[in-house]
Parts: structure tokens; C-alpha cells; sequence
């Protein structure tokens, strides 16, 4: 019933925009939503008393009209907000049959409320986020078939919310049906909650279960911000069982692991176990550097050449909210100096400003210093470094120092090579098998990123 009426009133919508100016479409006739057919009328709410007497007075005989052709129906009735729960508690007493649910779930004039920029397409997926992209997609493509719950766990500003948009923002795109997409933050549930009980007026209730239980798929953002109140946790354990059992999809980000939100009860946490819990990491420097080149897409920005690299590596320290808007001000200085393209000026500006480290000058880095540090951070003899010993233990510093020199210093390898005594294709091979480890092997890359910054900060 509720996809035939959907799919008429857009027919109605398409034909009455070829009479009535776009702006009486926008003000008066969009916004109007169908709600049921009783009586042999169409049920329709417009938003205020105003927009009812407009529709009655200017629009009706247009309305009947186009209404004879789509519907077969030749009237109307319309209700303003106030009225509509009253009608719709007494249309399921005379249609004791009829599912009335899906008299208040979405109709085709109601807007995508989720946010448009947070898309996959705008999400950048690097190593550390591509899991968790994967598992999100995958749960927007087919809800509830697998990854349920999914469970999204970081530190904030890393994309929880963004990839809980996408997949509002994907559902609703792709949806055939009347799915019914709830997005809620764990803040709005507790205070939806609390509002309910203290009405204590049943359809306060009602509306508050309607609203979560009738989910086919429920986003939940921030639940590290669940209350220890027993009564919310437990209408949150029934909710969530309610849609689990139904075979609904439920979608959770928090701050931190389950096991780390200290007022969730045990039983909750075993059930989000039994889901997929995949966290999502600060973004390494490809990964920024990604994400800085998108947002200057996206906005639209101009930077001069190479600021995207240079930002990419000195805010390594900020998430990526911060990096945004770090990027949004050096724009808007740029503008403000009456400049279309920003400058590297510009972002020395906002960086000192931030409290921005000045960019690290490797000319403080030597060979010599390179090697002492890799020693101090081994606990190795410098001559056996540069020595001919070929024991493990020696061999791999020895590799990651020649890495080293050639990344950070650009040193030609014939003059590593002399450094270590070795001919030109032992230091190639040396040079690609760290290169290749720090991107496949996770200890590889930490040693390698300790030793960078212990170089650019240590004395
Ligand atoms: P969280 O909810 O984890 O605190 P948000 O989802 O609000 O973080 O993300 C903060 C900002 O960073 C948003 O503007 C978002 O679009 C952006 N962002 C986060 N991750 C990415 C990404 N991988 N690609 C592009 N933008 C991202
Ligand atoms: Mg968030």
C-alpha cells in the first residue's frame, strides 16, 4: 500500500510541477506528505495551517485533477502535524487490519537525512582504514547478511561518523523498498528515553519504540556515551535484541573497544562480540596525504605545489577533523590576503598560529648521527655495524642504516657503499629489502618510524 501510494504521489509531484511555478512546488506542494487512502481520499499532511489553507484555497481543483489521473481519487484530505497522531491512533481502530506502521515511516517527500559529503566516495581509504571500509561496505551493499553488528571502534575525528553516514547515505540510495534507516546517536537515544518515561504517557512510549524497533537498519553513533542507568541499558539490550532477533542490521561506533566502556553491562558486550569489531587507526603519512589532496578536491581549494606533501608530514600529530581545519584556514587566510592560490606564507602562518612544529630540518641529520642512533637503538658496536660481521643481529641494522641514509639523506649509494664496505648491488638489495618490509611488515615499519622520529627530535 505505502510503495503504491509512494510511487503515485511521485507521478502527482511530476505532473504538478508542470502547472504550479517552482517556487509554489517548493513552499506548498513538496513538502506534503501522503500518508494513507481512506475513504476513497487521498490523506496528506502539510506542515503548517498555513500551507493547508493555501492547498485549499489555490491548488485543489489542481489537485483533484492530477489526483483523477494517478490515483482514481477525487479528494483530499488534510491534516497539519498536530492532528496526525490523533488520526492515525483512530485510523487503526477502524482498520483494525491494516499495518498502519507504515503511515509515519518514510514517504518519497522525505529528504536523505543523512549527510551528503559523507560518502564512500569522499571516504579515502588507506592501510589503516580499509578493513573497516570493507566491512562498511560490504554491510551497505546487504544489510544483516553478514558483519552483524558491525561494530566501529577509534580515536575521534578518525571517520566513525562519516562511514556510518555512508552507509546511511548508500542504503538510501540503493533502497527498492521502504527500508526503514534510523541514524541516532547514543546521546539522543538516552534523551529520547528519558523524555518517553517522563511522559509517562504510554504513547510517549510507543512512539519511542516505534521509532528504534521498527528499524530495519539502526546506526548507532558514540555509544562509549551510554549511561550506567539500568533503565536505558536495558530498554538499549531490548532494542538491540528486538532487531537482532528480527534480523536487522545494527551499526555501532564508540571511542574505544567494548571491553573498554566501563558502564556497558556484560551481557551487551558479549552480544557486540558476536559481531565484527574492527577499529580504525590514525592515518599514516600516505593516507594523509590522500585525504589533504581530497578535501582540496572536494573544497575546491588551490594550494601552491608541494604544500600537500609538506602538510602531510608536519601534521602527522592531528586527526583528520583537525586537519580539515587546518586546511579551511589556511585557505581562507590566503583569501583574506586577497590571494586565489594559498601559499606556502600562508600555511607558515597558520602553523605557527596552531602551535605547528616548524618542519623538522634534516640537515641536523648526518650519516654519522644516523649510525649512532640505530647503534644506541640495537645496542650494537659501531664497528660491528660498518664491520663484516653477517650474524642477524647485525645484519638488519645494518640494512635499515643504509635504508636510512639513502631515504632521509640521499646519500648515492656508491658512497654507502663505501661507508660499509660493500659493493653497489648489496646496498641496492639492502635498500628494497627494508623498503619492502616497512610496507609489509608491521614491526618493520615501527622500528623504521621510532628511529625517523627519534632522529628528528632526539639531541
Ligand atoms: P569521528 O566520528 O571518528 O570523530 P568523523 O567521522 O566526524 O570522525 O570525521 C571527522 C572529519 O574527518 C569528517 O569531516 C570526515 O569527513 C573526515 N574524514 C575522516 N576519515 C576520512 C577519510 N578516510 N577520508 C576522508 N575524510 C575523512
Ligand atoms: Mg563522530
Amino acid at each position: 500500500m505505502q510503495n503504491y501510494i509512494e510511487r503515485q504521489w511521485a507521478l502527482c509531484l511530476e505532473d504538478f510541477s508542470k502547472y504550479i511555478t517552482s517556487v509554489g512546488m517548493d513552499l506548498w506542494i513538496n513538502p506534503l506528505q501522503p500518508i494513507t487512502i481512506e475513504n476513497d481520499k487521498l490523506v496528506l499532511v502539510a506542515p503548517s495551517e498555513m500551507a493547508r489553507t493555501q492547498i485549499y484555497n489555490v491548488y485543489l481543483k489542481r489537485m483533484k485533477e492530477v489526483l483523477k489521473t494517478h490515483f482514481n481519487l477525487e479528494d483530499i484530505t488534510v491534516l497539519i502535524p498536530e492532528e496526525k497522531d490523533d488520526y492515525i491512533a483512530q485510523f487503526s481502530e477502524r482498520h483494525p487490519n491494516e499495518n498502519n506502521v507504515n503511515m509515519v515511516t518514510k514517504t518519497a517527500t522525505v529528504k536523505n537525512p543523512f549527510n551528503p559529503r559523507y560518502t564512500f566516495d569522499n571516504f579515502v581509504i588507506g592501510t589503516t582504514n580499509q578493513v573497516i571500509y570493507a566491512a562498511a561496505r560490504a554491510v551497505a551493499e546487504s544489510p544483516a547478511v553478514r558483519f552483524n553488528p558491525l561494530f566501529i571502534y577509534g580515536g575521534v575525528g578518525l571517520g566513525k561518523t562519516h562511514l556510518l553516514h555512508a552507509i546511511g547515505n548508500y542504503i538510501w540510495e540503493h533502497k527498492t523498498s521502504n527500508i526503514n534507516i534510523v541514524y541516532v546517536t547514543c546521546e539522543q537515544f538516552t534523551n529520547a528515553f528519558v523524555e518517553a518515561i517522563r511522559e509517562r504517557h504510554e504513547k510517549g512510549m510507543d512512539a519511542f519504540h516505534k521509532l528504534y524497533r521498527q528499524a530495519d537498519v539502526l546506526l548507532i553513533d558514540d555509544i562509549q556515551f551510554i549511561s550506567n542507568k539500568k533503565s536505558v541499558q536495558e530498554e538499549f539490550f531490548n532494542t538491540f535484541n528486538d532487531l537482532y532477533q528480527a534480523g536487522k542490521q545494527i551499526i555501532i561506533s564508540s571511542d574505544r573497544p567494548p571491553k573498554d566502556i566501563a558502564t556497558l553491562e556484560e551481557r551487551l558486550r558479549s552480544r557486540f562480540a558476536s559481531g565484527f569489531i574492527q577499529d580504525i587507526q590514525p592515518p599514516d603519512f600516505e593516507t594523509r596525504l590522500l585525504i589533504i589532496q581530497k578535501k582540496i578536491e572536494l573544497e575546491r581549494f588551490e594550494f601552491e605545489k608541494g604544500m600537500d606533501y609538506e602538510l602531510a608530514e608536519r601534521l602527522s600529530a592531528l586527526n583528520i577533523r583537525e586537519m580539515e581545519a587546518i586546511l579551511r584556514k589556511i585557505y581562507f587566510l590566503a583569501n583574506l590576503h586577497g590571494k586565489t592560490v594559498a601559499t606556502h606564507e600562508d600555511m607558515e602562518e597558520v602553523l605557527e598560529k596552531e602551535g605547528e612544529p616548524a618542519p623538522a630540518s634534516n640537515s641536523k641529520i648526518t650519516k654519522e648521527k644516523i649510525i649512532a642512533t640505530v647503534c644506541k637503538y640495537f645496542t650494537i658496536d659501531q664497528k660491528d655495524l660498518t664491520g663484516r660481521k653477517r650474524n642477524k643481529e647485525i645484519v638488519e641494522p645494518r640494512q635499515i642504516c643504509i635504508y636510512l641514509m639513502w631515504s632521509l639523506l640521499a646519500i648515492p649509494l656508491a658512497t654507502i657503499g663505501q661507508i660499509f664496505g660493500r659493493d653497489h648491488t648489496t646496498i641496492i638489495h639492502a635498500r628494497d629489502k627494508i623498503m619492502e618490509m616497512t610496507k609489509s611488515n608491521k614491526q618493520m615499519k615501527k622500528t623504521v618510524n621510532e628511529l625517523i622520529s627519534e632522529l628528528k627530535n632526539g639531541e
